[in-house]
């Protein structure tokens, strides 16, 4: 029998928040290789801090969190070279082509590549070849997640978080944003998407996460007898959650 992976993202229980207020009240939360998980919940709902948990920006009060196996409060350079984290909106360097970009950033992250890998990189994100050597000034929306998925891609990481993807994404975009991020679940990437949009997390999550002041409330299945009824979910979500 197969065994389940172990979940590389991983928060147990977790407590944590701003000051003296508690924003993740015992949220618990696993990710494993090759699975895409959307957290989706009202809008101050923990989902963002959930991210800053992951990342190192916010520690846990109580409970635990490892990436990877490392605990972010003990080594968050560990912790950071195992996750790409793409934000609502992605900053570049607008001076700069894509590919100037990409080996810049690279470069940063103490990963320089060679040329034709960065521009393999940005091809498998799906950017035009024509848009390799142009400057990002002019990019779309789309256009700038695929010089951030593309970075992800080169860089290699093991785990993928998302702000907020999709919105204002047109629907042709945003299918395509879909398709890779099938792309990097076929690679083993664990991916944790927090988004406001249902029908986008349905068509491509394998489970989807209802986070209400910050604790779970509820999670589904996208596949087997369990998987969720998108009209069902939506009437809990616009009803209960948002
Ligand atoms: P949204 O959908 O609006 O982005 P969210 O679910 O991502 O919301 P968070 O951004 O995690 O929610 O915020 C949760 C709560 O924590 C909110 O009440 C917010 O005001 C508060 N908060 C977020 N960041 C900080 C901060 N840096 N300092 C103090 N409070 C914060």
């Amino acid at each position: 029998m197969a065994s389940t992976p172990a979940p590389l993202l991983d928060i147990e229980d977790a407590v944590a928040g701003y000051g003296d207020r508690d924003v993740l009240q015992g949220l618990t939360l696993q990710v494993s290789p090759g699975e895409i998980y959307a957290l989706l919940g009202a809008n101050g709902a923990g989902k963002t801090t959930t991210i800053s948990l992951l990342l190192g920006f916010v520690r846990a009060r109580a409970g635990r969190v490892r990436v990877g196996g490392i605990d972010p409060a003990a080594d968050v350079t560990g912790v950071r070279r195992q996750i790409a984290y793409i934000p609502e909106n992605v900053a570049l360097y607008e001076h700069l082509s894509a590919r100037e970009n990409l080996a810049y950033l690279l470069d940063l992250a103490g990963q320089a590549a060679k040329d034709s890998a960065i521009r393999e990189a940005l091809s498998s994100a799906g950017l035009d070849t024509t848009a390799h050597d142009r400057r990002v000034a002019g990019f779309s929306k789309g256009m700038r997640q695929k010089v951030a998925i593309a970075l992800a891609l080169a860089r290699q990481v093991p785990a993928l978080l998302l702000d907020e993807p999709t919105s204002g994404l047109d629907p042709q975009a945003s299918a395509e944003f879909s398709r890779l991020l099938g792309q990097l679940r076929t690679r083993g990437v664990a991916v944790l998407m927090v988004t406001h949009d249902l029908l986008g997390a349905a068509d491509v999550a394998d489970r989807i996460g209802f986070l209400l002041a910050g604790r779970m409330v509820e999670e589904v299945a996208a596949s087997g007898p369990d998987r969720f009824d998108v009209r069902a979910l939506h009437r809990h979500y616009a009803g209960a959650v948002a």
